[in-house]
């Protein structure tokens, strides 16, 4: 656990911050919240059901972020693979590597993808190399993202995946 404490890069000092709540101070409120979540841990990587209302629709993000998410779920992003499931085969490689370009390659697989979360601010490292994106939504809603970005869990991940669609799309473009 020690060795996955990533120092700041800027050189803060030291502090003490309970990150489960916004203000960083501990709260029996917080605490009881995650000694349940630590007693009954949910089965991340199980479960593949979204619900779009908490997960989607009422999330913390933009009104962009939220139709991008959908049209991820949905298949309506024009990744190769959706394109050529809808029958245009003019190009079917990642614009970073060559492999065929699922929307689990370019926004997990991918090693450009890899890279761009390794240097996410979170409170763990994540491994989104095998489950779907629809799975990766509970893995991902969950993350505590870390200082200076935002202390408390703060949907960072719809708006990394938003950076990597339109890095995508820039070079190509
Ligand atoms: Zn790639």
């Amino acid at each position: 656990m020690i060795m996955s404490i990533r120092p700041s890069q800027r050189g803060a000092q030291d502090a003490y911050i309970w990150l489960p709540s916004k203000s960083g101070e501990y709260t029996a409120k917080t605490g009881y919240h995650i000694s349940r979540a630590l007693k009954d841990p949910p089965a991340e990587t199980q479960q593949t059901s979204i619900n779009w209302n908490a997960d989607i629709w009422l999330g913390h993000f933009s009104l962009k972020i939220k139709l991008f998410l959908w049209k991820i779920l949905q298949k309506a992003l024009p990744t190769c693979e959706n394109l050529l499931n809808r029958g245009h085969f003019d190009n079917t490689c990642c614009i970073h590597c060559g492999e065929l370009e699922t929307t689990e390659h370019l926004f997990f697989r991918c090693k450009f993808a890899q890279k761009v979360w390794s240097l996410a601010p979170f409170g763990k490292n994540l491994d989104l190399s095998s489950i779907s994106f629809e799975a990766s939504i509970n893995v991902l809603k969950r993350l505590v993202c870390l200082p200076p970005i935002r202390i408390s869990s703060g949907p960072l991940f719809p708006w990394i995946c938003w950076t990597i669609w339109t890095a995508r799309n820039y070079r190509i473009f």
